[in-house]
């Protein structure tokens, strides 16, 4: 489970995140979708602490951080929570000099010291989960948009993280590329993994989340199933936003 309780979050004196309060109970896909530069990133990238919260309490699993501003986090919270979550990016952001399945064992062999046998193993089950393992050995730069998305997919999930964190994980790809990866969200929502995504694919989200939480100017302004944000929003703002899209 992810509880974010009171997370505010600043650039200097803009205020990007307010006061936000939210409970994502495991097995469960939450959607953050909304206008640009509304907080979606940030707030993604606040539970993994890649953004550090002015002030906020952030719960993962059993792992508990309370930010304030005076206070340094150690690189060991900062680490103990950040293992608990895995992420996937808009640009993969697979390392060029590995291949798809380097790609999946890297972590596992330098952070968590597997031996090779054991994460080749582990990173196989996964490249067939996300339909991958006849790429095993090719490298990204051959591997088309949606296969790279794909295998960094698998990558995240290697060390068993509790949540996998999405950033627009589709926004990069041609429609046709862009459905396998949905394909494969959509199969590991089916088994149950903790999903966070940031998206502007409302198909996405309504394929693949249980609960929308719409951000705008740093607020929630919103949140529901996906069938209700989008076919009958309550809110000014949300229905302006997804008329908008139409
Ligand atoms: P998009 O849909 O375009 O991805 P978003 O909802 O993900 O937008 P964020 O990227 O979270 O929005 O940005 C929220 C606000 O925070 C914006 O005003 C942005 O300019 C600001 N912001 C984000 N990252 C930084 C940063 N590192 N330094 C300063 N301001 C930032
Ligand atoms: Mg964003």
């Amino acid at each position: 489970m992810i509880e974010l309780t009171h997370i505010e979050k600043r650039f200097g004196d803009n205020i990007v995140l307010r006061d936000i309060s939210v409970l994502l109970p495991e097995s469960t896909v939450t959607a953050l979708v909304g206008p640009s530069g509304g907080g979606k990133s940030t707030l993604l990238r606040c539970i993994n602490l890649l953004e550090t919260p002015t002030f906020g309490k952030i719960r993962v699993g059993s792992e508990e951080i309370e930010l304030t501003p005076d206070r340094k986090l150690g690189w060991k919270s900062i680490q103990s929570l950040r293992r608990q979550t895995g992420m996937v990016f808009q640009s993969f952001q697979l390392f060029p000099h590995r291949t798809a399945i380097g790609n999946v064992m890297e972590g596992l062999v330098t952070v968590l010291k597997w031996p090779a046998d054991k994460a080749r193993k582990r990173a196989i089950e996964l490249l067939e989960k996300v339909g991958m393992a006849h790429k095993a050995d090719a490298w990204p730069a051959t591997l088309s948009g949606g296969q790279q998305q794909r295998v960094a997919i698998a990558r995240a999930l290697a060390p068993s993280p509790r949540v996998l964190l999405c950033d627009e994980p589709t926004s990069a790809l041609d429609p046709e590329l862009a459905e396998e990866v949905v394909d494969v969200l959509s199969q590991l929502a089916r088994e149950n993994t903790t999903m966070v995504m940031a998206t502007h694919d409302l198909r996405l989200a309504s394929r693949v989340a249980n609960k929308v939480l719409f951000l705008d100017g740093g607020l929630i302004v919103e949140s529901g199933e996906p069938r209700e944000i989008f076919a009958s929003p309550q809110q000014e703002r949300t229905k302006k936003f997804i008329a908008s899209l139409s």
